[in-house]
Order: C-alpha cells, then structure tokens, then sequence
C-alpha cells in the first residue's frame, strides 16, 4: 500500500450543494429558456456547500433544500454549521438538522454573526423555547467574529462582507475563500480575500442588482485578487450554463450542483 503524502492528509473538498438563487432554478411557473433547459446544469437548489477533510464535515448554510441536499450527497454526519446570514434561503432548512442531533447525540454547532444568531431565535423559535417540544431541533450557537476559529482539523477565518445594508458574512479556509450574497466589499475584506488560490463568489445575473453581484461584479473581484481558479454560485434564471460558461474569462467557470473541488 502507498504510504499517504503530506498532501493527502492535508486536502480538503468543498462540493456544491446548491448554486441558485432565493428562488432556486427552476422558478416555479417560470417558462424562461433557462427554467426549461434540459440541460442538468441548469437545476439549482439553493445556495449551501459541503467542505470536507479527512476529519470534519462541515455545511456552509442551511436554507430550504437542506433535507434533499444532505441526502442527495449522501451526508451522514455534519460536524457543524456556519452560516453566513439569516435569509430564508441560507437558513430556512435547519429544522432539518433533527436526524444529525438524533444520530450524534449532540447539539448541532451553528456558526453565524451576531445578526444572524439573533435572528435565529425568531426564524426557529421553538428551537430556543424555554419549555421545548420533545424532539425539537437543538443548536449550541457560536457567534463569530474577525479572527479564526477551527472545526476538527478545518481553520476556518470568517470576515464581513456587504449584503446591500446587512453585514453578513464570508468565510476563508486555507487557500479557498466563500462568499456568497455580496454586493460591496470593504478594502479591509479585500485584504482577506488576496491570495487566495481559489474563489467561490455570487453572480446573480448581467443586469445590476441591489443587494446581489451582478456577472461584471464578481468578474471585477476576481479580477482584482487574481485567484488561481474561480466559481460563480448564487445564480439567477437569466444565466444559463452554457451560454453564460463560453463568455466567461480563463480560469473562471459557472459552479453547479454536485460540483466538487479539491483544495
Ligand atoms: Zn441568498
Ligand atoms: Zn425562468
Ligand atoms: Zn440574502
């Protein structure tokens, strides 16, 4: 048997659980030529990401697919949560966590902003009730701020980035960065990004948006800190697969769910 190199240990995955938008892609009722692609690329639950070492598994957000995502990956145990923001989207699927905290007999570590830890407590409430349903999801809440912290073996630093007006948060582990849901990015965030070798970042659709990247947003991002490679997550209905993936720059590609990569 070969002996395991230093690398080996030390590689990480992060799989796309999901790469839509709020509404996910297909949008129901829509006849758009993107929500009626046959092309399998074109179906995206919303937005959440698996990262895994040869130690911890670990769910960036929880948002309404959560229950179809952990089985479609066949995930089995989650070690922890780490959320980036309290929308529907990122959080409404944590009810979901009740077979983890059954199977590992512990209350799930959910990681998140003041912000979003407080909202929690009325996006969930009955999680957080003083006299609890029996069988009720249990949380043990970790707030994060702008240092590192680690799951098992996985560093992990979170750092702010702007959602319009609600400081959320993006999360840098070793040379991967993820950001999702971004619209500005403070020149001290910038700073966290750099160097990094890979960038997963939101690109909502080609016209501008409030509270969202646009494709020219990120493209101008990675553009800026140059990672070695780039994925587009948090996508519209306007932003077909192909289409969109023959106009992207070298190094850049649309992610898809069940996308997995190594870092
Ligand atoms: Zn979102
Ligand atoms: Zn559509
Ligand atoms: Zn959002």
């Amino acid at each position: 048997m070969a002996i395991p190199s230093i690398n080996t240990f030390a590689m990480k995955r992060l799989t796309f659980l999901g790469t839509g938008t709020s509404q996910g892609v297909p949008i129901i009722g829509c006849h758009c030529p993107v929500c009626q692609s046959s092309d399998s690329h074109d179906k995206r639950l919303r937005t959440s990401a698996l990262v895994s070492t040869d130690q911890v598994q670990v769910v960036i957000d929880a948002g309404p697919d959560f229950r179809y995502q952990m089985l479609r990956a066949g995930v089995e145990n989650v070690d922890a949560i780490l959320l980036t923001h309290p929308h529907r989207d990122h959080v409404g699927g944590l009810d979901d966590v009740r077979p983890f905290n059954y199977y590992q007999k512990h209350p799930m570590p959910v990681y998140g902003n003041a912000i979003t830890l407080k909202a929690l407590r009325t996006t969930i409430p009955y999680a957080f009730a003083e006299h609890r349903y029996p069988g009720a999801p249990e949380f043990t809440l970790y707030e994060v701020e702008d240092r590192p912290f680690r799951v098992g073996n996985l560093e992990i630093l979170p750092f702010e980035v702007m959602h319009y007006k609600l400081p959320i948060t993006a999360y840098r582990m070793g040379d991967l960065v993820y950001i999702t849901d971004a619209k500005f990015i403070s020149r001290s965030s910038v700073e966290r990004i750099k160097g990094c070798k890979t960038l997963v970042v939101n690109a909502l659709r080609k016209e501008p948006h409030l509270s969202h990247f646009s494709l020219s947003d990120a493209l101008a991002l990675i553009e800026e800190v140059r990672p070695e490679r780039a994925y587009l997550t948090h996508i519209g209905h306007t932003m077909g697969y192909a289409a969109i993936s023959a106009e992207l720059p070298a190094g850049v590609e649309m992610a898809y769910d069940g996308l997995a990569i190594d870092f």
